[in-house]
């Protein structure tokens, strides 16, 4: 808050001095709260003296407020986690597509918008979790087999009104189309153990606790929460791994349209995906760099390595619609 309220009052005096802006600062709209993000600002203006100056606040408001304040926006970039999210920001059009050697470079091609729109930082699969009590790793193989009757009363799922299921089922749409998805998720649906939690930290909790034996899950979250409680009743699982491969999802940003200053921002977010920060970005929220010349940490790198699926990610965003009715329709709350 006190963060937010220095920077607005430093940007009215800016705006009083009329057009003068100092030409080497960037100004970012970040869904990834301070203490995940702080680190990699500051770490680049000590390589570069550009200030970077931010708030923080979740991804709906960020996005209206972006759209609100069109071309007077201060914002030079946004950062927000999901591909779908970001596809979204740009159809609102407040992402300005950038042609960016560097960021080609270092990003492979399904964790960036073909228009140069926005760019994956960091990645997160979205994998099994499960009970080593009561499952063994050999029960499990795909996403798909969640489905089978042997689960019953014992899947725990999220509410599919958060994006990471969306952009999950969205995949699904992609890669088995519409019906054999409804059907998959029908069956899932018939499997829970209970109702659909409300975050995946309360989902793995569920599991611990013996509430369910398998859900689905984003990686950090259980980093976060094996972290707390070392003694975790609660494994990951590499699903898929003789076909497609894990679903993996990312964080990610763009320079807006309007950017007073896009060089800046193009220069901050190029570097943002060099081997000299992926690193940090990453390590932050025990996440796996997007550049793949960039090792995970230690803490991420212990979960074992396993193959991502590498369907374009920019298809979360293009299907999240058509997702989010068959979901509904399939029963997912
Ligand atoms: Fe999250």
């Amino acid at each position: 808050m006190q963060l937010s309220k220095r920077f607005f009052a430093a940007l009215t005096l800016t705006a009083l001095a009329g057009a003068v802006q100092a030409a080497d600062e960037v100004v970012v709209y970040t869904a990834r709260i301070d203490e995940l993000i702080k680190p990699v600002f500051d770490a680049y203006t000590a390589k570069t003296g550009v200030p970077v100056k931010f708030i923080t606040d979740k991804e709906a408001p960020l996005l209206a407020r972006l759209k609100a304040e069109g071309e007077n926006t201060p914002a030079d970039m946004l950062i927000t986690v999901d591909a779908g999210n970001l596809w979204q920001a740009e159809q609102e059009g407040v992402l300005k597509p950038l042609q960016s050697q560097v960021i080609e470079a270092n990003i492979p091609p399904q964790y960036r918008s073909s228009t140069g729109a926005w760019t994956g930082l960091s990645l997160r699969a979205r994998t099994i979790v499960y009970s080593p009590e009561r499952v063994k790793a050999g029960e499990l193989s795909s996403y798909e087999a969640l489905a089978e009757k042997s689960w019953e009363g014992r899947l725990c799922l999220r509410s599919s009104k958060k994006v990471y299921n969306q952009s999950l089922t969205a995949t699904l749409i992609e890669t088995h189309g519409a019906a054999k998805t409804e059907e998959l998720i029908k069956a899932w649906v018939s499997n829970l153990a209970t109702d659909v939690f409300a975050d995946d930290t309360a989902l793995i909790q569920a599991i611990d606790a013996g509430q369910c034996d398998v859900g689905m899950v984003n990686t950090y979250y259980f980093g976060r929460l094996h972290k707390q409680q070392p003694d975790l009743k609660a494994k990951l699982f590499w699903p898929n791994q003789s076909d497609r491969g894990v679903h993996v999802n990312l964080s990610g940003a763009g320079v807006t349209q309007h950017a007073p200053h896009a060089e800046a921002a193009q220069k901050l977010l190029e570097w943002m995906t060099t081997e000299e920060a992926q690193g940090l970005f990453a390590s932050l929220n025990q996440e796996f760099p997007a550049n793949p010349k960039v090792p995970a940490s230690a803490e991420v790198a212990a979960w074992g390595s396993f193959k991502a699926d590498a369907i374009p990610l920019e298809v979360a965003g293009k299907r999240q619609a058509e997702a989010t009715m068959l979901m509904d329709r399939a029963g997912w709350n």
